[in-house]
């Protein structure tokens, strides 16, 4: 599932890698293959208008951080939108002060509410809670039993009309389920209801009565993801139909677009409790709409690593560095300052592993190691302050001196050394053009 839409958006937003400066047009540009993409993926249009808009908004907004380059930070905002239509912060089942929390599954036939029912029920289980399943669909042939077997499944009890004695009453089977729970003691209790192949008035009609015989806690509204832009007018006929305090996408390792199932929050207002990716019980979970973004974004851990690079920037010392790069002033001091800042992200394979695109580099991640990394702060370790801050005194005796001190061969010395003075004549040449620092003289 999103996989096509994963696939456009990383692209979308590869190509403004490398960019130092990001004009409105290529924003704007930008922002037409994001909306692009979204409609291809069904995304409803009232929704990507808006995803659309903020995105721009921000993009040129003076929404300028210092740690992140341009496209990084449209990355970002994406990232942030995105979590924004899905819901926000996750937003956990709310139970009754006074047990038992009454659930009621609402949906369309085949939408997966049965299975769902067990999965929920496995899942509270699991958590400590007692649920009581009650069936309450009475239409589909089946239904009942399917509902006994994954509640035996999940291991939990079900209560269910007695067999034999025709269609029954939902609303009383309903009603006694929650006597029975009360009675047994059970915590929590979940109510499939019956769906219907498509929305109707008896199908609103009996889910809003079982709604007023049992007052429960929570209407999860179950929505299969697959069935494309219907997710959104079904979702938009139960909330007025029947009213749902939150969602349950199912089939969401189904290989439809299922852009349609990321606009159902944005339309009807609910937030997204769970997703479903299987028929296994097991295939569930709480949705957590980060994780989710940053999913659809397929931009492996890129958004942890722009998280961490804000977290380990450090304001003054970049700005003590920028400020000394233009002058040539720039001592080994601040190349280690920079080293161990970048060091507070975490080992280098890992940073280098979560840029997009890594699984491609193995190989050379391989060669990147740490211990090169640490070899460097070896050397500047064993060199005296006064040696780091002006690098030219460090003649050959003293390259043996510091090659011995740190257990690295001279030529490492030499190494470190003479790249430093490159880098620093790089830098310098660089500050000149753009015309940042002081532009004092090269000191090489
Ligand atoms: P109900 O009519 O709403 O009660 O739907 P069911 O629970 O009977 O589910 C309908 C079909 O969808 C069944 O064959 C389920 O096994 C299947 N199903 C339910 N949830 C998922 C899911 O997350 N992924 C997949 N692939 N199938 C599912």
């Amino acid at each position: 599932m999103f996989d096509t839409l994963s696939d456009r958006l990383t692209s979308v937003l590869q190509n403004l890698r490398g960019k130092g400066k990001l004009t409105d047009a290529d924003i704007d540009a930008t922002a037409r293959e994001i909306r692009i993409a979204l409609l291809e993926a069904d995304v409803a249009l009232p929704v990507v208008r808006e995803f659309i808009a903020h995105v721009k908004e921000r993009a040129k907004g003076a929404e300028v951080s210092e740690a992140l380059n341009p496209a990084q930070q449209v990355i970002k905002i994406v990232n942030e939108e995105l979590i924004g239509i899905l819901g926000g912060e996750t937003r956990r089942l709310s139970l009754a002060k006074t047990p038992p929390t009454v659930i009621m599954l609402a949906g369309l036939q085949g939408s997966g509410k049965t299975t769902l029912a067990g999965k929920l029920a496995m899942f509270l289980k699991k958590q400590g809670h007692a649920p009581l399943l009650v069936a309450c669909d009475l239409q589909r042939p089946n239904a009942v039993t399917q509902l006994q077997v994954v509640g035996e499944r999940a291991g939990v009890q079900t209560f269910a009309p007695e067999p034999g004695n025709g269609v029954g009453d939902p609303v009383d089977v309903a009603r006694r389920g929650i006597d029975e729970a009360k009675h047994a003691q059970h915590d929590i209790v979940i109510v499939d209801t019956a769906g219907r192949l498509g929305v109707d008035e008896e199908l609103m009609k009996q889910a809003a009565d079982i709604r007023d015989a049992v007052q429960p806690d929570e209407t999860l509204f179950v929505v299969d993801a697959m069935i494309g832009q219907d997710a959104v007018s079904t979702a938009e006929a139960f909330r007025d139909g029947v009213g749902f305090t939150g969602v349950v996408l199912t089939k969401l390792d189904g290989d439809a677009r299922g852009g349609a199932a990321l606009s159902v929050r944005e339309v009807t207002g609910q937030p997204i409790l769970f997703a479903s990716n299987g028929e296994k019980l097991e295939d569930f979970d709480t949705f957590h709409p980060d994780r989710m973004a940053s999913r659809i974004l397929g931009m492996g851990d890129m958004l942890t690593l722009i998280e961490q690079a804000e977290q380990a920037f450090d304001q003054d010392q970049a700005e003590k560095a920028a400020a000394k790069l233009g002058t040539g002033q720039l001592t080994l001091e601040d190349f280690l300052e920079q080293m161990l800042a970048v060091r507070k992200m975490g080992p280098i394979g890992n940073l280098l592993g979560m840029l997009p695109g890594a699984g491609q580099m193995k190989d050379q991640l391989a060669n990147v190691d740490d211990k090169h990394l640490d070899r460097l702060q070896a050397i500047i370790r064993g060199m005296t302050p006064a040696e780091r801050a002006d690098p030219k005194m460090i003649n050959g005796s003293r390259r043996s001196r510091i090659a011995q001190g740190s257990g690295v061969s001279v030529r490492e010395v030499n190494d470190l050394v003479n790249r430093f003075f490159e880098a620093r004549k790089m830098m310098q040449q660089m500050a000149g053009r753009f015309g940042f620092g002081g532009g004092g003289s090269a000191t090489k």
